[in-house]
């Protein structure tokens, strides 16, 4: 039965990550994978997680099912985390969830919910987006299309061709959006940049969908969310797909939410009764163990304290070596104008240079990255950005 099947292409950033590992130079810079790392290249479990985790192993008392929503006290605070205390939405009893496997699971739960509501439905996607939208929503059964987005060659937005082509896009279409932290560009829809969205959105009929994968990583946790609550004030129906893996730093706990806003709360009842039986025929339920460090932090002041400050520490030093990494660009002589990375946010940028540039600096100098030249930030640190920056200007060069 199995044997005719052929074998796929290794993921190329976990080739990346192998050829890394291999690498012998103590020099060796990994700027391929999308995890947080400290100035120590390290990814830690935050204390705030670790202190839910101790009461949690103190206070559990079963093992028994929550069921396919996980429970409703992560769902009320997730809600409130990502729209907003008394967003209009929610004191509307508009708003229905599910806490899920990762973002990638609300992102897979949403897009077959969506291809219930309307099989084959197509969604616009951004030009570039993170790789894995497409199979997590084609293989649900949408169809995908793709709306310009990011211009390599300015290391800007393409703004007017983003609104031109979404111009024709109606009702039971949908559009994904990036909240804030563009993977892989790291540039990011302005405030106005929203308003218009927000206009065309409401006046068109199309459904937006919001994937908010970075919350905290870009300003701060209620500027990141501006958008999305903006469009969630301005349209009767959307769809948010958000993760706590980056700003809980519980990537491999897989903890998400899949939520949907709907015209009143009667259809919001139906419509979650699908989104459940979704889950239902899928994984059946969520794990618990993420979920509930996620709910024990937001719904304790301390906690939620400790968590918050932790955040901002990891954003202000991606903020930081995008600043340092500017200027040492600039004093190595490197060739260009980097400044569009201080203005991007998140975890990601391009770097602007060419797959032979790039596949050079892995031969010659030991530094990784993937072929489109989309770095990591926080794989920088004091210790490797001179010899970064350094062999960047020397390829350049070359
Ligand atoms: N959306 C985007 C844009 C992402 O970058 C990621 C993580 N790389 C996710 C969703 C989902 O991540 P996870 O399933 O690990 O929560």
């Amino acid at each position: 039965m199995f044997d005719h099947l052929s074998s796929l292409p290794a993921d190329p950033i976990l080739g990346l990550l192998a050829a890394y590992r291999a690498d012998e130079n103590p020099r060796k810079i990994d700027l391929g994978v999308g995890v947080y790392k400290d100035e120590a290249g390290h990814t830690p479990v935050l204390q705030a997680v670790k202190e839910a985790e101790t009461r949690l192993l103190r206070s559990e008392e079963t093992k028994a099912y929550v069921g396919p929503a996980g429970t409703a006290g992560f769902n009320a605070a997730m809600q409130e985390l990502v729209l907003g205390a008394g967003h209009p939405a929610l004191v509307g009893n508009r708003v229905r969830s599910a806490q899920t496997p990762g973002g990638c699971g609300a992102l897979r739960v949403l897009a077959e919910f969506a291809n219930r509501a309307k099989e084959h439905a197509t969604i616009w996607v951004s030009d570039p987006t993170w790789a894995n939208h497409v199979p997590l929503l084609g293989n649900a059964g949408l169809q995908i299309k793709s709306y310009p987005y990011y211009d390599r060659a300015t290391s800007s937005l393409k703004f007017d061709a983003m609104v031109e082509t979404l111009k024709q896009v109606g009702e039971g279409e949908l559009v994904l959006f990036h909240a804030c932290c563009h993977n892989p560009c790291g540039a990011d829809l302005s405030r106005e940049q929203w308003q218009v969205l927000a206009e065309m959105a409401q006046k068109q009929g199309f459904t937006p969908f919001i994937d908010m994968a970075y919350q905290g990583f870009g300003d701060s946790l209620d500027a990141d969310a501006y958008g999305l609550r903006l469009m969630a004030e301005s349209v009767p129906e959307m769809l948010v797909a958000a993760s706590c893996s980056k700003n809980f730093g519980l990537y491999r706990e897989r903890v998400g939410m899949a939520m949907a806003i709907y015209r009143d709360a009667d259809s919001a009842d139906r419509g979650q009764s699908q989104l459940l039986n979704v889950v239902r025929g899928n994984y059946s339920m969520p794990p618990n163990h993420g979920g509930a460090i996620v709910e024990a932090i937001l719904t304790d002041a301390g906690l939620r304290a400790n968590w918050e400050a932790e955040l901002t520490e990891m954003r202000e030093r991606i903020n930081s070596l995008r600043s340092g990494l500017v200027e040492s660009l600039e004093k190595a002589g490197a060739v260009g104008d980097f400044h569009f990375i201080q203005q991007q946010k998140g975890m990601f940028s391009f770097l602007g240079i060419t797959p032979e540039q790039v596949e050079k600096l892995q031969q010659d100098y030991s530094i990784y990255m993937v072929d489109s030249s989309r770095i990591s930030i926080a794989g920088l640190s004091q210790n490797n950005m001179e010899y970064f920056c350094a062999s960047v200007a020397e390829v350049l060069e070359s």
